[in-house]
């Protein structure tokens, strides 16, 4: 059998991340994923400028960087605009198959050991090592588990059981994501989507909570929607003819109407995909003895965007620092293991919570906000880099307070949001 100081279970963005920075340390780490390199994985591929955070990442953007985005535009249910230019890149483009590849790469050439294309069965806690089965009948040993499996991550269900937590998210803090990817060409991309390669959002899409986005890569347009469980739940309930993937070629044939969708390319049902994101502010504990979660397993996402790569590449790196010190003093319990936790909500939990106010907010008068992120240039940049997630939470909480002050006196803002609540029609299809 044999034994490793880590095992990290799945090789996403989060695992490939904390198995290259503990293979850097020395340690001796298993990449465990299921799948086999490359491998696609639903999602807009749009990261924050928080990336920048990662030298690796910046310092080889040439293996995997589409485009740097310099405009953003932002619409409310109603088709106002926020339309925001920026000097400096304030979002990133990658396509997954080639992104999550690469930080396999990267962990692989630091020393880790990658066993793909084979699932972890299940594991057990001993006092004094973690037992790991594989599909095959393998069995590995190591010292700590790292779970990174995604949004239904067996850790995290361990944690669940262990805490007498939940044991799954609710479905208001789970979000069905769908998307789909098209080669539009250089030649359409230059022309419609600029040299600044616009992305886009539609909030509140036939005002449904949630949103619909158009996100420009090199030459590929990736196009998606994302919308609570609970509220799909309902109108499915409500209407058994509803499907979300009409509700996203609903959304493309806007898109068409709105000039941002070549009119010639037909989507069809087959070219969509889709998985869930869990936004529900991360697990109130993420660790137990010899085990701790990161990235999706950990429910680290932005309540706001969905967005989720740039806290799967955080927590892996914060965890693998955690564990650095853990094997120093040869100490796992959960108690010593805390040392990671409270490193993540020390760092950007305030962040989600944050974030998750300024979902509320949005779902519930999206008009008005997005009415009153329109006035001015300094509005326009807080509510984009509030929206793409590279706003700390001490600044969201200072500028809201600021900005609605200063709406109250300029635009009747205040009065607005207290006195009149938005109508916004009740959900239709
Ligand atoms: C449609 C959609 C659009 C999105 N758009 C964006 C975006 O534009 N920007 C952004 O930042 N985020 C976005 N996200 C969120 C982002 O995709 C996730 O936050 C991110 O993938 C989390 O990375 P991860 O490594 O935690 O998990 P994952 O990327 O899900 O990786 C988990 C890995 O674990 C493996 N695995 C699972 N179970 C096992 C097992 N038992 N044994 C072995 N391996 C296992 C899987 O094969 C997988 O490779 C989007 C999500 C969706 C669904």
């Amino acid at each position: 059998m044999s034994h490793y100081d880590v095992l990290v279970e799945g090789a996403g963005p989060a695992g490939a991340t904390a198995a290259y920075y503990l293979a850097k340390q020395g340690k001796k780490v298993a990449l465990v994923d299921r799948a086999k390199f490359p491998r696609e994985k639903a999602c807009g591929g749009g990261l924050c400028v928080h990336i920048e955070e990662f030298d690796h990442i910046i310092s080889n953007w040439d293996d995997f960087l589409e485009s740097k985005c310099f405009r953003g535009i932002v619409y409310g249910p109603d088709f106002t605009p926020v339309d925001y230019v920026s000097e400096k890149p304030f979002f990133y483009n990658i396509r997954r198959l080639k992104f999550d590849n690469t930080l396999v790469e990267y962990a692989v050439a630091e020393g880790a050991t990658l066993i793909e294309g084979i699932a972890v069965k299940s594991f057990e806690v001993k006092t004094d090592k973690v037992i790991t089965k594989l599909r095959n009948g393998d069995e590995l040993t190591s010292d700590v588990i790292i779970g990174a499996g995604g949004s239904f991550d067996m850790v995290s269900r361990r944690i669940r059981e262990i805490e007498n937590m939940p044991m799954k998210w609710k479905d208001e803090d789970i979000a069905t994501a769908l998307y789909f990817e098209v080669e539009v060409g250089r030649e359409y991309m230059d022309r419609v989507y600029g040299k600044e390669r616009v992305s886009m959002a539609h909030i509140k899409y036939q005002n449904l909570d949630g949103y619909g986005w158009s996100f420009s890569k090199d030459t590929v347009l990736n196009v998606g929607i994302g919308c609570p469980r609970s509220i799909i739940k309902k109108l499915k309930k409500d209407n058994p003819k509803w499907d979300e993937r009409q509700y996203l070629l609903d959304y493309v044939d806007t898109l068409k109407d709105q000039g941002w969708f070549p009119k010639d390319i037909e989507v069809n049902r087959k070219m969509i995909a889709g998985s869930n994101i869990p936004v529900g502010m991360g697990m109130k504990c993420t660790v137990g003895d010899r085990m701790l979660v990161i990235g999706d397993a950990g429910g680290f996402v932005s309540p706001l965007s969905g967005e989720g790569l740039y806290y799967a590449l955080d927590s892996g790196r914060i965890a693998a620092e955690s564990l650095d010190a853990l094997f120093k003093e040869g100490a796992f319990d959960k108690q010593s293991m805390m040392l990671y936790h409270n490193a993540w909500s020390g760092k950007w939990g305030d962040d989600l919570e944050w974030l998750k106010v300024g979902w509320h907010l949005l779902m519930v008068m999206p008009n008005s906000l997005i009415k009153y992120a329109a006035l001015d240039e300094e509005t326009k940049e807080f509510f984009t880099h509030m929206f793409v997630g590279s706003m700390p939470a001490s600044k969201i909480k200072n500028k809201v307070l600021a900005l609605i002050a200063k709406g109250a006196l300029k635009h009747d803002f205040l009065s607005h949001v207290i006195g009149k609540h938005e109508q916004v029609p009740s959900i239709s299809n």
